[in-house]
């Protein structure tokens, strides 16, 4: 059976813990807060956790609230690509195959093929 999805149900609640459990396998030490969780921000030193993910409007969000992020706010997507230094098919790539899914739909309909 093939798993098709598409890529904004990727980014949905229904994804949140598996999110969180993707990105603390890229040694980021996120803590769970009860519907949200924090952790150290990655891209600049941080002594107090200033980088949340959490749900906001249906899709799952990475900010930081330091004043030494410049534009911190990111999709799961955005994110991978920042923190591993890939494009953006790659971050999708990274993340389907870790949910396990096949294909996913990209957003002007393409089929993104994730194990080829
Ligand atoms: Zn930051």
């Amino acid at each position: 059976m093939t798993l098709t999805i598409e890529l904004s149900e990727l980014k949905s609640p229904f994804y949140f813990e598996r999110t969180a459990d993707y990105v603390s396998r890229l040694s980021l030490n996120f803590k769970e807060k009860g519907d949200y969780y924090i952790t150290n921000c990655p891209f600049h030193t941080d002594k107090t956790p200033s980088l949340f993910l959490y749900q906001s409007n249906g899709t799952v969000r990475f900010k930081c609230f330091s004043d030494k992020c410049q534009s911190g706010s990111w999709d799961i997507f955005a994110f991978i690509q920042k923190i591993e230094g890939c494009g953006f098919i790659d971050s999708v790539k990274k993340f389907a195959s870790y949910l396990e899914v096949d294909e996913v739909i990209l957003p002007k309909g393409n089929i993104l093929k994730i194990h080829d």
